[in-house]
């Protein structure tokens, strides 16, 4: 879950390395650290804590050419400054960053205590210090590449390694296994990463490596070798400059500038109108790779996702199930993952993950292709381990998203998938005419998505007002379920207040017993079938003390709430189950409020990482 970043070329590496580390914090950020190298030796410095901590420590104006840098989220051993990353081998030799799980380290680490190396740390990652460092002294002959294939042959697990040597300086060996690396070509010079973002620009294309592939980086100079240390011809990609972060420019955090993205982001969902064939009211998604006859012979369509990706693909389950009456079912990856599922070849699996480097989604996709099933995937991140497995997919183009909460990512997600349920509709049992409509509301996403975040005066009143609370329930039916699912993560992982996500149906099966004087309680009541109930339920929760807050596209003058947001409406469809979508902006533009007023970093809330590549 962490970020690694290398540099070798001919320019000091501390500043490069310490961008890259600033643009990849939000992967993991309880411990930083970076090595540099030149002739003989290896100088490293690391701090727990954010990477302001390690910023303070480190010198003026090193001189060394090439490093390493990582940015850590623990998984073995707390995050103190000993745990922290880079770790070196006991005589110094060499200083390795880790990305993943060394699941035998244990084993290791006995076997190289019983040789008399001493080791640091509780970390997994040390083992691979020692154990290289070990390889390099019983052979000094063979190089530093020949230690690295031996260590290779004995790690068990997931990792993406960067590797730096004090006798070899300008030598980077990175290697992968479960974890995303990619070089980085410039001019003159290599960058290595877990993630293109944090190259900073400073490449101009990249090599994504795969499972069971090691990098050797020299200034000017990259090879790519199997395990084996075999050379492998690999051919090096432009990238895509729309996919970098960018600056932050003059916006408080990341997440409100990736929240203000969004009818931007949604207008790129759509293709920007290229993805809509409003003519013949249906979509367009050439890179799922699938003819018109294979869409047809399915049955039905199996989602999953994790976090906010299960979220959008439980909106995307209820529209192709509305708009294809198609049997759609949105599976959480790692129970999917985990329970042999029955694979048949007449469901369409989706895949879905803004990174495209989450480990369960990963996990459930290679189960279901193991057993013969047709994965697509709907991802942000072009060219990540999920896109390259899928092979087909359609990339949801949100743009680099840096602030751990998804915001614009998930919308973008949600509105992909909405294309493939009208896709799917229009083959099955969608009419023209409403196939034309629900293309129009499409279109109509973007303006309406803008008109939302106009709203920001009325949540920061409400924010005001519910922020001593330490409880808030989101209640929604039916298609808005999903969308108070979403809601709630969002206040919860931004604000740490507790918050649940309810189905409106099971609010008095147990729920209702946790809300006292006070307690916010969101009632999503949108036009359309179910509106009326939703107006009893908030009745109800009144009726005990609680404090309804309606989420609502209908001004009517009958409604009975203490709060209430009003959000831009479809018109008269009720936003053809698009509406649920728009329904969770509020709440992103609310955790951010509460999570300001209480104190919380918005872009780093605690204990989490933005691109989950662990169990
Ligand atoms: N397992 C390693 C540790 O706990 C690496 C974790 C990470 O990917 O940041 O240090």
């Amino acid at each position: 879950m962490c970020g690694i970043i290398g540099y070798t070329g001919a320019k000091k590496a501390m500043p490069i390395l310490l961008r890259g580390l600033k643009l990849l914090e939000y992967r993991g950020y309880d411990s930083s650290g970076v090595s540099l190298g030149s002739k003989g030796s290896i100088r490293t410095y690391k701090k727990a804590g954010k990477l302001g901590e390690l910023e303070s420590l480190l010198p003026a104006g090193a001189k060394e050419t090439a490093g390493i840098g990582h940015t850590r989220w623990a998984t073995h051993g707390g995050p103190t400054d000993a745990n922290a990353h880079p770790h070196a081998g006991a005589r110094g030799k060499v200083s390795v960053v880790h990305n993943g799980i060394i699941d035998n380290y244990a084993a290791l680490r006995r076997e190289l205590e019983a040789e008399g190396v001493a080791f640091a740390s509780d970390t997994d990652t040390e083992a691979i210090a020692q154990l290289v460092e070990a390889l390099l002294a019983k052979s000094p002959g063979a190089g530093p590449e020949a230690a690295v294939v031996a260590a290779l042959a004995r790690l068990q697990g997931t990792f993406g390694l960067a590797i730096l040597f004090a006798d070899y300086p300008g030598l980077i060996v990175g290697a992968r296994n479960g974890s995303p690396l990619v070089i980085g070509v410039g001019e003159g010079e290599c960058l290595l990463a877990s993630d293109p973002a944090a190259f900073g620009g400073a490449a101009r294309e990249a090599v994504f490596l795969r499972d069971g592939e090691m990098a050797v980086l020299r200034p000017g100079a990259w090879e790519t070798r199997d395990f084996g240390g075999e050379r492998l011809e690999k051919e090096p990609e432009p990238l895509d400059a729309a996919a970098q972060p960018g600056e932050l420019g003059d916006r408080p955090d990341w997440l409100l500038k990736e929240i203000l993205e969004e009818p931007d982001a949604a207008a790129r969902a759509l293709g920007n109108g290229g993805r809509l064939l409003k003519d013949l009211g249906t979509a367009k998604l050439g890179g799922l790779g699938l003819e018109p006859r294979e869409l047809l012979a399915f049955e039905r369509v199996v989602l999953f996702g994790m976090g906010s990706g299960l979220h959008a693909c439980m909106m995307g389950a209820r529209l192709v199930e509305d708009w294809a009456r198609m049997p759609a079912l949105a599976l959480d990856a790692s129970e999917l993952r985990s329970s042999n599922p029955i694979v048949d070849a007449r469901t369409l699996y989706v895949a879905v993950s803004q990174s495209g480097e989450t480990a369960d989604t990963i996990g459930a996709a290679r189960e279901i292709l193991t057993k013969g099933g047709r994965v697509v995937g709907v991802i942000n991140a072009v060219g990540s381990s999920l896109a390259r497995l899928c092979g087909g997919g359609a990339y949801v183009h949100a743009g680099a998203e840096m602030s751990v909460a998804t915001t614009k990512a998930f919308v973008n997600q949600a509105l992909v998938l909405a294309l493939l349920a009208l896709l799917l509709g229009r083959m099955r049992s969608l009419s023209l005419s409403r196939g034309r409509r629900i293309a129009e509301e499409l279109e109509a996403f973007p303006a309406l998505a803008a008109k939302a975040l106009g709203l920001m005066p009325d949540i920061a009143r409400i924010a005001q007002r519910v922020k001593a609370e330490g409880s808030a329930f989101v209640v929604g039916r039916a298609q808005l379920y999903p969308a108070a699912l979403e809601g709630a993560l969002k206040l919860k992982e931004l604000s740490y207040v507790h918050a649940e996500g309810l189905a409106a149906g099971s609010l008095k099966h147990g729920p209702l017993a946790l809300v006292r004087e006070g307690t916010p309680v969101y009632v999503l009541a949108f036009a359309g079938d179910y509106y009326g109930k939703a107006l009893i339920a908030a009745s109800e929760v009144r009726a005990r003390g609680g404090l309804i807050v309606l989420v609502t596209d209908i001004d009517d003058p009958e409604a009975r709430y203490d709060e209430r947001i009003l959000l831009p409406s479809f018109g008269a469809g009720g936003g053809e189950g698009l509406a649920p979508i728009l329904a969770v902006l509020p709440f992103q533009l609310l955790g951010r409020e509460l999570a300001l007023l209480l104190g919380r970093d918005v872009d780093r809330p605690r204990n989490l990482a933005k691109s989950v590549t662990t169990e």
